[in-house]
């Protein structure tokens, strides 16, 4: 399936791009769940309407994207690759096909509850399979995750060691079939123990199970739960500042064809600055793919 623009997160920023990608003949996929705004019980302090839930103001949202054309899609993307101009976007459900893509997926996601894990940082523990994983060439390694996000991880470190094993610290899988395929097919090791602590001298050495048992390890891959749009920006090289995407004052981030916008670009969490920086990049995602046509 084939986009002009896709737009990942269904909050108010993706929802107020979409509004001119699709104005603008733009052939426009909406991908997301639930938005921190459903939270909101009554927002007042937006411009121009009268108090409304959150809930009614995504949903009116939703109509309005739905009403210019664009497809929305209740799905979560787990991997987002860069082919040659295009990019391919792997969700829970399908996989797509666009010239551009908007990250609006709102604030990043929480640490790991797991001891030690920051002292480990670049010395065991990573969260970019693409990005350090030739470090780890036939050694014991970890994905600690339970989603397909998890999975698409272990897919990238394959060709690097056989010796591999999923850690769900006590989750049960949320994964599609071909992702359960997968780990069927590549006999893939599951340990479903939940997780105290990571240990070691001054590399990561082990991983301590809350029921007092332990196992070596050389390197720990973090894709727990949903990919963040920290975890996509690692993945495709898109600079990275505070925490945050970077990007400039038309919400182009350094790789050419992806655009960020609202809570996940930092700054001043509001919906009024989510749907002003949509806008901006609607606009700019417009006059990119004009650019390349
Ligand atoms: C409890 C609460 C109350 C708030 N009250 C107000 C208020 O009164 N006024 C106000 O202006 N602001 C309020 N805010 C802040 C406001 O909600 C945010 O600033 C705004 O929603 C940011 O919009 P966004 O589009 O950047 O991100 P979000 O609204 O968070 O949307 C992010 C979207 O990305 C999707 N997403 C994330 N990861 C993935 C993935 N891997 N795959 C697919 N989709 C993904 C999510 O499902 C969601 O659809 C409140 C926030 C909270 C939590």
């Amino acid at each position: 399936m084939n986009f002009d623009v896709i737009v990942i997160g269904k909050g108010p920023a993706g929802l107020s791009a979409s509004l001119y990608t699709t104005r603008g003949n733009l052939k426009t996929l909406i991908l997301g769940k639930q938005s921190a705004l459903i939270k909101g019980k009554v927002i007042e302090n937006y411009c121009c309407t009268d108090a409304k839930s959150g809930e009614e103001l995504i949903e009116t949202g939703i109509k309005q994207a739905k009403g210019f054309g664009a497809q929305v899609e209740n799905e979560e993307v787990a991997d987002v690759k860069q082919n040659e101009e295009n990019f391919t976007v792997y969700t829970d459900k399908n996989v797509y096909q666009g010239r551009s893509v908007l990250i609006a997926t709102g604030k990043n996601r929480i640490k790991v509850p797991i001891g030690n894990i920051d002292n480990f940082e670049g010395k065991g523990v990573h969260y970019c399979a693409a990005c350090d994983g030739f470090f780890y060439t036939d050694a014991k390694v970890g994905v600690l995750g339970y989603k397909d996000y998890a999975i698409h991880e272990l897919m990238e470190l394959e060709s690097i060691t056989s010796k591999l094993t999923l850690y769900t610290n006590g989750n049960e899988l949320e994964i599609n079939e071909d992702s359960r395929k997968y780990l069927r097919d590549k006999e893939i090791t599951i340990n479903i123990e939940p997780i105290q602590s990571v240990e070691g001298q001054e590399f990561l050495e082990k991983v301590i199970f809350k029921n007092e048992t332990e196992e070596a390890i050389e390197g720990l891959f973090i894709a727990y739960g949903s990919a963040s749009s920290i975890d996509f920006a690692r993945k495709l090289g898109i600079t990275i500042e505070n925490n945050s995407i970077k990007v400039d004052e038309q919400q182009r981030t350094n790789v050419p064809g992806i655009f960020a916008a609202g809570d996940c670009t930092g700054g001043f969490a509001q919906m009024s600055t989510a749907v002003g920086q949509g806008a901006i990049a609607g606009q700019q995602i417009k006059s990119y793919l004009q650019s390349k046509s």
